[in-house]
């Protein structure tokens, strides 16, 4: 491993234990936001270093936006655990983590401070500036892991990164006050809102019923995306939004 941090950015070096060689031998091509989810950042940094917690990431941004880097960009760290993306389930082999503390929706979720958000912003356009990570790749572990995973959350600016050439952003399209599909509807409309989730590289399946999984990637894409509502229903907004993001994608290939 080296010995300094890959990013200039990082003004703290903490080797973490749970690292090893990128199964797939080739860069990163994918990026996933986490938030930490303890009450902490001392001991979130702590767990992150430690071997029998069984998890690392690449970086860690604590609320003041100091940087610690814990594991060199060219190794495998243990952030996206049990997560699927385009077909693609060692996301950690293909992947850069970077946790950033918020103790997230147990802890009542406060929103990201402006100081962390400039350290999350600078350091993803510097990771962006070393590796060919397309737009489309720059997820939440929510997306990777619907149903397991909420963070970083729908607090998170998306926004602003996007602005930045940070991954993908589209405003939103209003509700409706529509109620949208939901569990038990069943038919062509359920199969197309699937099939469109699946475009995007969510781990959907096409089955034409409105299932406990479609309603997890559902409010995923919501947390994500469209954060107006999270209720993993698939209303005109959430469908009208997922189709100004496919578009995005298709205009960038
Ligand atoms: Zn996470």
């Amino acid at each position: 491993m080296t010995a300094a941090p890959d990013s200039s950015l990082a003004t703290l070096w903490c080797p973490a234990p749970n690292r090893e060689t990128r199964r797939n031998g080739l860069p990163p091509d994918m990026l996933i936001l986490h938030y930490t989810g303890m009450d902490s950042a001392e001991a979130a940094l702590d767990w992150l270093t430690r071997q029998e917690s069984g998890v690392s990431c690449h970086y860690f941004v604590d609320e003041e936006g100091r940087i610690a880097q814990l594991v060199a960009e060219q190794e495998r760290a243990w952030h996206a655990g049990q997560s699927r993306w385009a077909g693609e389930t060692d996301l950690n082999s293909c992947s850069i983590g970077i946790e950033i503390h918020n103790p997230g929706h147990d802890f009542d979720y406060p929103d990201f401070p402006e100081a962390q958000m400039r350290a999350v912003e600078a350091l993803c356009l510097d990771i962006l500036s070393r590796h060919a990570i397309p737009p489309a790749r720059v997820l939440a572990h929510s997306d990777i892991a619907p149903g397991r995973k909420r963070d970083p959350g729908e607090k998170f600016d998306w926004e602003r990164l996007g602005r930045a050439g940070i991954g993908l952003w589209v405003p939103s399209a209003p509700l409706e006050g529509d109620a949208g599909l939901g569990p038990g509807d069943e038919g062509e409309t359920v199969a197309a809102l699937q099939r469109a989730l699946l475009e995007f590289g969510y781990g959907a399946e096409v089955t034409t019923t409105y299932g406990t999984g479609l309603e997890q990637v559902v409010e995923a894409f919501q947390r994500r995306v469209r954060t107006a509502s999270v209720d993993g229903r698939g209303d005109k907004s959430t469908i009208a939004t997922l189709d100004l993001l496919l578009a995005s994608i298709r205009t960038m290939a």
